[in-house]
């Protein structure tokens, strides 16, 4: 075994080995790989092998498009079969909610160069003819689906891995991983012990017990899976082709040929956790004991939609355990706090992912940053805040819903109320809806007098319709309050701040007294950030940007931080309220002795005050584009700023109001917002974030030379705003933009405006499309609406209100 390696990779998985492959497919060679036993031994050896594209997650499910590609390139470097059956599969749709899903899953397909396609009941029975398609709507067919052999498929990247010069250790268990003083790790193993430059906890099922070693915990848990494979059945091996998969989420159930039979797998209500308290390491090749108890309502269902499994003898039951982390996603990338530690775990669909896994780690580190949007897998996308307590009634409600409806308004109920602030019983006496964001709770709406205080998941428009309305036009009218909660906040301060705050940010940093927004870039000049600098002393700023991404943030900050800096996370300590609309002024005036006329407080102004008894920090911006406040105290007197502001605000008509008014009136200023037209999918140029950009200063920003090379070349699309003839359904994101009968760009945004009673789209266009009195149609939920695009913004176009 080496004693010294660039990168070592804990797991011999699928996932480990995929990480392995991709490591030297982008040209790192220095790579070992450690297994406690044969390559395979956690959960790979006995999975179904199956494999799809469908993901409500548009980059996930690019993800698995592109590892499902993989395969055939894979065969061809090794010589080696990964066993591929490219057989096709369907979902079912049984109710009118999971047809407008699979319909809004088609049409964002259209961009994305998937070639699926909705069929009706009748076209189904045909081409997968053992479904009974009584009760079932339509179903959603995906050419790419598929399965093939888990086993041949991990030797595979191991020996493309191992022909790029890759080295594998099996029967070699890592016992200890220790952190030098230059950032290495040390591996301790019953063979002996490796230095590593870097180190990937690939550990599958003992990904926990890895993580340990270094004093990480990573939200994730094992589950039972049970899988059934069936004897012969004549319907099967009498046809001439592989009957494809089906997939009825109806029943629970994935469905699929194996050999002349069939195989059916189930994601049961009645499931189990398995190794509650750590896996075992003398787990190996082995399975849990039947327990088709625990499937038995789901295979009744399944002789109703599959008769013929009712004469099918049983030939195989497969049951092991696989790892989840909370939402049913990977946990990939960098781990906050600790230097070169990655984390390649809680990958549920390692045929379908992995791959995708792969690569998407090895850009990470080879690269520095992977080539698109991966939040939606960043193992950073968890504070550390989780613990096993949550994480396990999470992972129970994920494995549940898997093959139920996510409704885009959908507010998950497992683990919560977790994280609130001292304002959570005021609002929730008030009629708060609420939602979570990082753990935390945030008010939706207020609901009143008998409306139900539960928001109804739909794809249209929700019973928070009315309660919306109601608090935009309070704050459009008077004045509204809302909490601050969720902002991600930091404290830098040091006086080398301001020049550190240059090199990090793309805008220009205010001056004491004033606020700036400021684009984040990456060296490659994609959008990383888009955040409110404040300046309250000349060596003390505060930053805000978006509440579930703060990890992910302060990860960066903290990596590309010049010594003599401080930074703080203080996004739970500094909290507070934010009050807005033509009486906000009126409100904050009389709670306070400082001067906050026009001409003393100005637009984007910071300053430090005693609103009642407490000692704030007051901006004056606000996301609503209105005359607005935000007032940031510590957690200890927000209850008694709430008490002054709302005590006061009764005089001018103050309401509460929440995050979906929040969403409504930003849409009346075109507002953007931090992962829907904002992201590292997206430049400055194509957002319209250059404007912020301070391409004057005097500072050697990360991703100038990116975003310089952009502004010679102009961006390839544009961000327009649409008003849409819609009915009962908004534009939520990624729904298709049709111009001239071609698919000319997506939608990354929208909503109703409830101040102009208009439906709004944002969206990214070819810039060849981009003229004022652009016509389109964008297809919503299977309709194609028409749009028009406007550039007049529907309130407070000349920023009187907001700025006067
Ligand atoms: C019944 C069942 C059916 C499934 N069907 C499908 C399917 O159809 N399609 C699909 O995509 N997925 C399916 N899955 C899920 C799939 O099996 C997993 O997504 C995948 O195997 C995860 O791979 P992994 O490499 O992350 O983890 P693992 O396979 O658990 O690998 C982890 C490896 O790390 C090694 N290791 C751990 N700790 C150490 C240590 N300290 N030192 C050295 N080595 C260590 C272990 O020995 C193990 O080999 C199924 C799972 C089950 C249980």
């Amino acid at each position: 075994m080496k004693s010294h390696v660039q990168v070592c990779v804990i797991g011999g998985g699928v996932v480990g080995c995929s990480v392995l492959y991709h490591l030297t497919k982008l040209g790192w060679s220095d790579v070992l790989l450690l297994e406690r036993s044969e390559l395979t031994s956690g959960s790979t050896w006995h999975a179904a092998g199956g494999f799809h594209t469908l993901n409500g997650d548009t980059n996930m499910a690019a993800l698995q498009g592109y590892t499902i590609k993989l395969y055939r390139e894979l065969e061809a470097l090794t010589g080696m079969s990964c066993g591929l059956h490219h057989v096709g599969g369907v979902t079912l749709a049984d109710t009118p909610e999971r047809m407008d899903m699979l319909k809004a899953e088609r049409a964002k397909h259209r961009y994305m160069g998937l070639e699926t396609e909705v069929l009706s009941p009748k076209e189904i029975q045909d081409i997968a003819p053992v479904t009974n398609v009584e009760g079932v709507l339509g179903g959603l067919y995906d050419p790419l689906d598929g399965h093939l052999d888990p086993a041949g498929t991990t030797h595979a990247y191991a020996k493309g891995a191992r022909m790029n010069g890759a080295e594998i250790e099996l029967h070699t268990l890592v016992t200890a991983t220790n952190q030098r003083v230059d950032g290495s790790w040390e591996i301790v193993t019953d063979k002996g012990v490796v230095i590593a430059e870097h180190l990937v906890n690939a550990g599958g099922l003992w990904a926990r017990e890895v993580g340990a070693m270094a004093g990480v915990y990573l939200p994730l848990h094992p589950m039972e899976h049970q899988y059934v494979v069936t004897d012969e059945i004549a319907e099967i091996y009498d046809r001439d082709t592989e009957h494809p998969h089906v997939m009825d989420p109806g029943g629970e159930s994935y469905l699929r040929q194996e050999g002349r039979g069939l195989c059916i797998g189930f994601y049961e209500q009645a499931c189990k956790p398995w190794a509650v308290d750590g896996t075992p390491w003398d787990f190996g090749h082995e399975l849990l004991p039947d327990n088709l108890d625990k499937i038995s309502d789901s295979i009744e269902f399944a002789y109703k939609r599959f008769p013929v499994l009712e004469k099918a003898g049983v030939k195989t039951v497969i049951h092991g355990p696989f790892t989840f982390a909370p939402d049913g996603n990977p946990l990939v990338g960098p781990v906050p706090g600790l230097r070169n530690y990655w984390s390649a775990c809680g990958v549920m669909a390692g045929f379908s992912q992995g791959g995708g896994v792969g690569l998407t780690l090895a850009q990470w580190m080879i690269d520095g940053e992977p080539e698109r949007d991966v939040f939606a897998l960043d193992v950073a996308r968890f504070g550390s805040w989780t613990t096993p307590g949550y994480t396990l009634p999470k992972v129970i409600e994920n494995y549940q819903k898997r093959f139920s409806v996510s409704y885009p308004n959908e507010e998950l109920p497992a683990a919560r109320p977790f994280r609130t602030t001292p304002a959570y019983d005021i609002q929730k006496e008030m009629g708060a809806v609420f939602g979570q964001q990082f753990g935390l709770e945030v008010a939706n709406y207020f609901a009143t007098g008998e409306e139900p205080r539960y928001e109804t998941p739909s794809f249209r428009r929700s019973n928070a319709f009315e309660a919306t309305r109601r608090e935009v036009k309070a704050v459009r009218e008077a004045v509204g309050i809302n909490e601050v909660q969720n902002f991600g906040k930091f404290l830098v301060r040091g006086n080398r701040a301001r020049p550190w705050l240059d090199r990090i940010m793309a805008g220009r940093i205010p001056v004491p007294g004033r606020i700036s927004l400021t684009p984040m870039l990456s060296p490659k000049g994609r959008l990383i950030g888009d955040l409110t600098v404040s300046c309250i002393a000349a060596d003390e700023f505060q930053l805000t940007a978006s509440y579930g991404y703060q990890a992910v943030h302060e990860r960066w900050l903290r990596n590309n931080l010049d010594d003599g800096i401080s930074l703080e996370n203080i996004s739970d300590q500094r909290t507070g309220f934010q009050i807005a609309g033509p009486r906000a002024r009126d409100v904050l005036s009389a709670v306070t002795r400082d001067d906050v006329s026009p001409e003393r407080f100005k637009f984007m102004d910071v300053k430090r005050m005693t609103v009642g008894m407490c000692d704030c920090i007051v901006q004056r911006v606000s996301y609503t584009g209105d005359l607005g406040y935000e007032i940031y105290s510590d957690a200890m007197s927000q209850r008694a700023l709430w008490q002054t502001l709302w005590t006061e605000g009764q005089k001018h008509g103050m309401q509460p109001f929440g995050m979906r008014a929040m969403m409504s009136l930003r849409l009346d200023k075109f507002f953007g917002s931090w992962l829907s037209e904002f992201s590292p999918d997206y430049t400055p140029g194509e957002t319209g974030m250059d404007r912020f950009i301070a391409f004057n200063k005097d500072a050697d920003f990360i991703g100038r030379g990116a975003v310089e090379a952009e502004r010679q070349t102009g961006a390839s699309r544009g961000l327009v705003v649409f008003e849409v003839d819609a009915l009962d359904a908004d534009v939520v994101g990624y729904e298709p933009v049709w111009i001239n009968d071609e698919v000319k760009g997506f939608c990354t945004s929208g909503g109703y405006s409830h101040y102009a009673e208009k439906s709004i789209a944002l969206a990214l266009v070819d810039a060849t499309c981009l003229v004022d009195d652009l016509q389109a149609e964008i297809e919503i939920l299977g309709h194609m609406r028409p749009a028009k695009r406007i550039t007049r913004m529907l309130f407070d176009s000349d920023a009187h209100r907001m700025r006067g």
